[in-house]
């Protein structure tokens, strides 16, 4: 138990956000859930609401905000390409204001601040696996830019508030995560196979498939985020969080449709302007300076998000209201030891 920290986290109702919100509850510090609910929901976060240590604002980050804090984990900003994609400049202000913003509260509050940066800061990368050192290869005037080019001017304005004026900062390069939570119509990868195999309708390839990424589960990322911003002054980031193991995502269909028993058949479709044709995380700065690594599989993660997709898709939000217990209505959850969003599910 670290404790007792008045912590804020932009972007707490998201995918990632709402697991760390949780995590951070339970470590018993004070959490204040930032979100304009543009990706977020607020049924990530209902079964914190109850917990007087957990309050959650509505506020965008490209507006100034005041408020007292000793931590900031600044995760603002949809991660999914089409929702990135949808409003362009303003995933631009959401970086780069938004980081200005997040940044001048870290000065005059003396917070540590972490940044979700992303291994899209590589772009579609020349060097294979990626360490931090490789500087990159983006299109900085494509439809993934907005992106890219945002969360690497955001990396900037980290390091450069980090060395004007001391702010003490925690760069985080994140590669493909997954997991439960992830909203149905997210439209990242993993999400859209295991919905599509459960609605029997097509598995959308882009491409021929055979692009790769390296997927890691939330679990095992928030663990990452926890030791990094707890490690000694002086480490910085950028790091690389992700898990290495490299599957074509060809190969992930097949997985997804074998694991769930699905009828689907897999349909092909252009591949996007710019997709990255292979990623894979070097991750010996993780492994060296905190200590960590990955420990949950493809395969096993997959079994835990399935389960939690079965869920949501069976009534999710509407069952859980009525039944005693989530985990009583939906027993395979509780093996899969997801965490449900019904009150009564707090752990
Ligand atoms: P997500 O889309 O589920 O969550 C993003 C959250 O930010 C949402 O709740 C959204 O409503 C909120 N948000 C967006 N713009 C905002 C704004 N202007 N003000 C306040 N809130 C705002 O995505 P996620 O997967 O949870 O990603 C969280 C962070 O991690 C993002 O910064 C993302 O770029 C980064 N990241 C994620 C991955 C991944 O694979 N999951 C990989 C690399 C980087
Ligand atoms: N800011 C904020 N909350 C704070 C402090 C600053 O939102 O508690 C915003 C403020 O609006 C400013 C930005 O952060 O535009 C950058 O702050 P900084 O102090 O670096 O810049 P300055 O105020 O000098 O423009
Ligand atoms: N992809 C796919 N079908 C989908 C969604 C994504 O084939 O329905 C591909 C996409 O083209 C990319 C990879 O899966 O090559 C990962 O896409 P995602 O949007 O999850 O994340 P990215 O790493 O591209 O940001």
């Amino acid at each position: 138990m670290h404790g007792q920290k008045r912590i804020m986290v932009t972007g707490g109702t998201g995918f990632l956000g709402s697991f760390l919100c949780e995590r951070l509850l339970r470590e018993g510090n004070d959490v204040l859930c930032v979100d304009n609910y543009y990706t977020g929901s607020r049924d990530n976060v209902l079964h914190l609401l109850d917990d007087p240590r957990f309050e959650v604002l509505r506020h965008d980050i490209t507006f100034p905000l005041y408020v007292e804090v000793d931590e900031i984990y600044n995760l603002a900003c949809p991660a999914s390409p089409v929702h990135y994609q949808h409003d362009p400049v303003q995933t631009v202000k959401t970086n780069v204001h938004g980081a200005i913003n997040m940044l001048g509260l870290a000065k005059r509050t003396k917070a540590k601040i972490f940044q979700a940066s992303t291994s899209e800061v590589y772009g579609d990368p020349a060097v294979h696996p990626q360490p931090e050192e490789y500087r990159g290869s983006v299109n900085p005037i494509g439809p993934r830019a907005c992106y890219d080019e945002g969360k690497r001017c955001a990396e900037t304005l980290f390091f450069d508030y980090h060395r004007q004026y001391g702010v003490e900062i925690r760069v985080a390069r994140i590669f493909n995560t997954y997991g439960p939570r992830m909203q149905t119509n997210d439209g990242r990868v993993v999400s859209n196979f295991i919905v599509q195999a459960l609605r029997n309708e097509p598995i959308t390839i882009f491409g021929n498939g055979r692009q790769t990424r390296s997927f890691c589960y939330v679990d095992d990322l928030i663990d990452g985020f926890i030791r990094l911003m707890g490690a000694p002054a002086g480490v910085t980031g950028p790091i690389n969080l992700g898990n290495p193991g490299e599957f074509q995502v060809r190969e992930l269909a097949e997985m997804v449709v074998e694991m769930t028993g699905s009828k689907s058949g897999i349909v092909f479709k252009d591949l996007p302007v710019d997709d990255p044709t292979q990623r894979k995380p070097d991750i010996s700065r993780a492994t060296q300076q905190l200590g960590w690594q990955p420990k949950v599989n493809l395969r096993e993660g997959l079994e835990r998000t399935i389960a939690y997709f079965e869920w949501k898709l069976s009534g999710g939000v509407k069952n859980r209201l009525s039944a005693k217990s989530s985990q009583e209505a939906y027993p395979h959850l509780a093996a899969a030891n997801v965490e449900l969003t019904a009150p009564e599910a707090i752990r």
